[in-house]
């Protein structure tokens, strides 16, 4: 008998696979792994690869801010000021970490949410 555990050690290993996310997965794989998601209890989309996130429903999420401002010189180029930093910030924040569309773009979704 296959336990509520069991699924939870498979799927996690799935999911933290390096190859989740390649291609490896089709979209029926994805379809049952979102399912499994549902029924353990995880967010669908922590099981949804990025390039199958744009096709569910989601709510914007900004991407996580890149590090900075760079403070020394890298390559001879110039020292990047707080103003640069924060509009490199503000390019970066400004899109969705599911689908790369910005906010005011909605839906997130290519199909309605069930
Ligand atoms: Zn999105």
């Amino acid at each position: 008998m296959v336990g509520t555990e069991d699924l939870r050690i498979l799927f996690d290993a799935v999911c933290n696979s390096l190859d989740f996310g390649s291609g490896f997965l089709d979209t029926e794989e994805v379809e049952a792994l979102r399912r499994l998601a549902e029924t353990l209890g995880v967010d669908p989309m922590v099981a949804t690869p990025s390039e199958f996130r744009a096709q569910y429903a989601h709510d914007f999420e900004p991407c996580p801010p890149p590090p900075g401002p760079w403070r020394v010189s890298t390559m001879g180029g110039p020292i990047e000021t707080d103003e640069a930093y924060a509009a490199r910030v503000a390019a970066v924040i400004a899109r969705c970490r599911h689908c790369g569309r910005a906010a005011d773009e909605r839906p997130h979704t290519l199909k309605e949410a069930a």
